[in-house]
Order: C-alpha cells, then sequence, then structure tokens
C-alpha cells in the first residue's frame, strides 16, 4: 500500500474561526509528509457502535511547514462530517486521516507559467494552499485569484489574501460578491462569467495555467467560459467540492 493511503491518527492542535460558517482546523500528524499544493486528505470518524464515515477536505496550508497541515472547512446545513467538525471537535481531539491525495489538481513552484486561480466559496481552500507555496518558495510568476463568495464576511482568508496582494509583486486578487456588497464596494458584484474572466485572464496572457474549484455548477461555467475566451482547455484543471463519503 503506498504510504499516504495509510490511516493515521491525527490531533488537533488549534481551531480557527475564518467566517460565521468557516473554521481552519490545524491537525499534527505524526506521519506527516510533503504535500503537493492542491492536494487534499481524508478525515475518517468512526462512532462507538462501529459506524464510520468519511469526506475528503482540502490541504489549505503550505508545504513548506513541516509537521502539520490546515484543513479549512464549511459547514454543510446538516452536514454530518462538517457539523461534527464544527460543533463537537475541540483542540486535543484526534481522529484518523489519510493523505496527501491528489496528483492532478497540484501546483508546484516549478510550474513558472502565470497562474490564474479561480475560487468559488470554500473552493478557495487548495487555492490559498498554491497562493501560500507561491509565497514560501519566493516564486514570482504573474498570479491572479478570482474569488466568488456571497458577501464580504464569507470571504475566507480575507486579510491575509488583502495583505499578500500588496505584499507580493505579481500576486492580483479580485473578489467578487454575488449577493450583498458594503456601500463602499468596488469589485464585482455578479457571478463570474466570460467577461469577468476577460479582465482578470487577460493580462496573464494565453499561456497562463488555470486552477478552478468550487460548488459543480460554478467550476462548470468558469471553465466553459474560459474556453470561449480563447483559454486552451488543456490549461485548465478543475476540483469540484460535490458531496464525498461512503
Ligand atoms: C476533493 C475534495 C476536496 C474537498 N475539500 C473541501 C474543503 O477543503 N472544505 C470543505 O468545506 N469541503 C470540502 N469538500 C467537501 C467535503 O468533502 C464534504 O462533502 C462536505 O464537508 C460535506 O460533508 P458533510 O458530511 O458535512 O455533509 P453530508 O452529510 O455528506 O451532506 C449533507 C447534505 O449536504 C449536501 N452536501 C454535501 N456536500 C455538499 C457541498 N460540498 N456543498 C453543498 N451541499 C453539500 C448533501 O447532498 C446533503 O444533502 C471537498 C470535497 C472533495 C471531493
Amino acid at each position: 500500500m503506498k504510504p499516504t493511503l495509510n490511516w493515521q491518527i491525527a490531533s488537533v492542535k488549534n481551531i480557527k474561526p475564518e467566517t460565521t460558517s468557516v473554521k481552519t482546523f490545524t491537525l499534527k500528524l505524526p506521519a506527516w509528509m510533503r504535500h503537493r499544493a492542491g492536494q487534499h486528505y481524508d478525515i475518517r470518524l468512526t462512532a462507538e457502535d462501529g459506524y464510520q464515515t468519511q469526506r475528503s477536505y482540502s490541504i489549505a496550508s503550505e508545504p513548506e511547514r513541516e509537521g502539520e497541515v490546515d484543513l479549512t472547512v464549511e459547514r454543510v446545513q446538516d452536514g454530518e462530517v462538517s457539523s461534527y467538525l464544527h460543533d463537537i471537535v475541540i483542540p486535543g481531539d484526534r481522529f484518523e486521516v489519510r493523505g496527501p491525495i491528489g496528483g492532478y489538481f497540484v501546483w508546484e513552484a516549478s510550474m513558472t507559467d502565470p497562474l490564474l486561480l479561480v475560487a468559488g466559496g470554500s473552493g478557495a481552500v487548495p487555492l490559498m494552499s498554491m497562493i501560500r507555496h507561491r509565497v514560501a518558495s519566493r516564486a514570482n510568476n504573474p498570479t491572479a485569484l478570482l474569488y466568488s463568495s456571497r458577501s464580504f464576511e464569507d470571504i475566507i482568508y480575507a486579510s491575509e489574501l488583502d495583505h499578500l496582494s500588496k505584499t507580493n509583486a505579481g500576486l492580483k486578487i479580485f473578489h467578487t460578491l454575488t449577493r450583498s456588497q458594503p456601500t463602499d464596494w468596488k469589485g464585482y458584484a455578479r457571478r463570474i462569467d466570460a467577461a469577468m474572466l476577460r479582465e482578470v485572464a487577460g493580462p496573464l496572457g494565453g499561456s497562463a495555467q488555470v486552477f478552478i474549484c468550487g460548488p459543480t455548477l460554478m467550476v462548470e461555467s468558469a471553465a466553459n467560459a474560459l474556453v470561449k475566451i480563447g483559454i486552451d482547455s488543456n490549461r485548465i484543471r478543475t476540483e469540484r467540492f460535490g458531496p464525498t463519503g461512503g
């Protein structure tokens, strides 16, 4: 069995509220191994009666951080695992995880093409790992993140993104707020569409490598719009945060 597929017992080191419905869990891993930005872990929970359930969660932290990973989890209405993580789990708790998993939706600093990241909601998680990896490895490829959230309060990692965009040459952050906007809002205020993608992607040129992550419909419509504006589909990698489990 590949080492990443072995289950290990993670312990919760820290829990950080990101928004009212999103928390980041820092997990200490006894068998930590360096991940590639974009990969995920599986979490497996076991009840006292032996019932087991598992879900996938993307890694939010950069691969350069040793011994631990951040997983950022959005509470899903009546969600079995996300509600448990939000409501029950406290620092010091332990549960099974395996990973890092995934070899397609990954970006490494050795990939020097311009980078276009498109996120919807908690789809920002693996893209944040890529941005943190870009910063930690001092990569300087032109990079843009287009991030769609319902409201200003729903933006995950808002202050870190703001800080990074001011301190990192070549990193541009664009927000769109689809449901409500602050009165002085200067960003986009609609769902991601071809015109928006043209404005954001244009300066990166035709050789940009694209990663899109979020709800299935958002991912598909953004990928279709990018092809429509002339981006080669071979340069677009997608990850859908549909229900997992089993
Ligand atoms: C590769 C991968 C990476 C993922 N990474 C993350 C991550 O970084 N952060 C994160 O918060 N989630 C992530 N997810 C989604 C996560 O795995 C779970 O599906 C999610 O947390 C819901 O699990 P649950 O047990 O709480 O809900 P469930 O008990 O499985 O579902 C409860 C109800 O919610 C619906 N539902 C389930 N999942 C979703 C969803 N994602 N959106 C809307 N409705 C849903 C179900 O259809 C059901 O009606 C990822 C999924 C995949 C496949």
